[in-house]
């Protein structure tokens, strides 16, 4: 069988690497094991899936003020091929929890349905969605009638001038609209918020006394070179110890002893701060939990236990991956569930042991967060 190129393949059903990976063939090593396993003793068990690369924001950390060329329509996975590749992930990778992200994936006029196939799989996974929320109160209610199980909102600010500077639209009520609407719905809602310095860090102690007043758990994540504009930098960014500064401003936080079990957050109970600071936590009552995501100083990439998707089905191994293994096109010249299966375990195992952002001669990759599917 002849190997495809890049694009819409004619001949052979076979995955192959696309990037910078100069054609080299994809590792052959690897145990005979059903999941997702890599060189590294990982599993990966919790699946990304982007079902868009469009977005209807364009935050500074993310996307450019112009947007990004959007991949034609036919390059990007139809509805059945989402959930044909979903169901190979379920039934045959062990794969047991979904989350469907972008771009901004509310922008599938498909999203309910994509959702309801997913949740009718004979191995159903949990499911979730990252969100911008921006048109979610339209669809909060079909969403989670459809299946979905869990929503995660990315709001950054409560201020409309601060959310238009880093949105570059100003669309925090609608934001605000789709949250409140998801919170009627939904047992349990997330909020993910990036930080940025002179802009939005100075009130996080605000959004997360919002977040907990609501009942939604707060997370912040540290701002990771993902941005089409390539400003970010290391010592400019918001990091894990400056957040908790931050927060340590209005509250005391004590880490939570339960295991990461592969999350991303570390978490904190919240409580008020006592007479004298943080010293008087025991008698304070416990507000809620907040997280905080440190990729890039504190990284977890030991446990990481993700795969994820591409709008144009590429598997990713990493975020900071700079190959990918295309499944769509072998799909649509016909393989089979067990030759994608199989391609999908092959890119797993070659996935690295960590991002590298802290090695020299490490380089942003070329996708932007809307890009590969965050
Ligand atoms: N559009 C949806 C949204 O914003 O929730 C889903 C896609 S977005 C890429 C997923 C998450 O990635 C959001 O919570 C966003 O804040 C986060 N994100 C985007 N760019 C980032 C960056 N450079 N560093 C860290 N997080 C980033
Ligand atoms: Fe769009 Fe989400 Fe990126 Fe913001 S973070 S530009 S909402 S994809």
């Amino acid at each position: 069988m002849a190997v495809v190129s890049l694009g819409l393949p004619t001949v052979a059903p076979q995955a192959r690497p696309r990037g910078g990976s100069g054609g080299r063939a994809l590792p052959t090593d690897r145990p005979d094991a059903p999941g997702l396993v890599d060189r590294f003793d990982r599993a990966a068990t919790d699946l990304r899936v982007s079902l868009t690369d469009r977005c209807n924001l364009r935050c500074t950390y993310c996307m450019p003020a112009e947007g990004l060329p959007t991949l034609p329509r036919d390059a990007v996975m139809t509805r059945e091929e989402i959930v044909r590749l979903v169901g190979i992930a379920t039934r045959d990778l062990e794969v047991r929890q979904v989350r469907f992200t972008g771009g901004e994936p509310l922008l599938r006029g498909d999203l309910v349905e994509i959702v309801r196939d997913c949740a009718a799989l004979p191995d159903r996974p949990e499911l979730s969605l990252t969100t911008n929320a921006v048109g979610l109160d339209h669809r909060a209610r079909a969403l989670r009638d459809a299946g979905l199980d869990r929503v995660n909102v990315s709001l950054d600010t409560l201020d409309p001038d601060t959310f238009a500077t880093m949105a570059r639209r100003p669309f925090l009520e609608r934001t605000l609209a789709g949250l409140a609407a998801a919170a009627e719905v939904f047992d349990v809602v997330k909020v993910n918020a990036v930080l940025v310095h002179g802009v939005n860090a100075e009130h996080a102690a605000d959004l997360l006394t919002w977040c907990l007043e609501r009942g939604f758990e707060l997370r912040f994540i540290e701002q990771m070179p993902l941005d089409a504009d390539h400003s970010w930098s290391r010592t400019s960014m918001v990091t894990a110890a400056q957040v908790r500064d931050l927060l340590a401003e209005r509250f005391t936080l004590v880490p939570d002893d339960a295991p990461r079990d592969g999350a991303p957050a570390e978490r904190f109970a919240v409580l008020t701060r006592g007479p004298g600071g943080g010293s008087g936590q025991a008698a304070t009552p416990r507000l809620g939990t907040v997280g905080i995501i440190a990729s890039v100083t504190e990284p977890f990439c030991a446990d990481c236990r993700r795969t994820r998707l591409t709008a144009e089905g590429g598997v990713r191994s990493c975020l900071f991956a700079h190959t990918e293994t295309d499944l769509l096109g072998p799909l649509r010249a016909g393989a089979s569930d067990s030759e994608l299966a199989d391609a999908w375990r092959t890119a797993m195992w070659g996935k690295g042991a960590g991002h590298g952002m802290s090695a020299p001669g490490f380089t942003q990759p070329e996708r932007t967060m809307s890009a590969i599917g965050g």
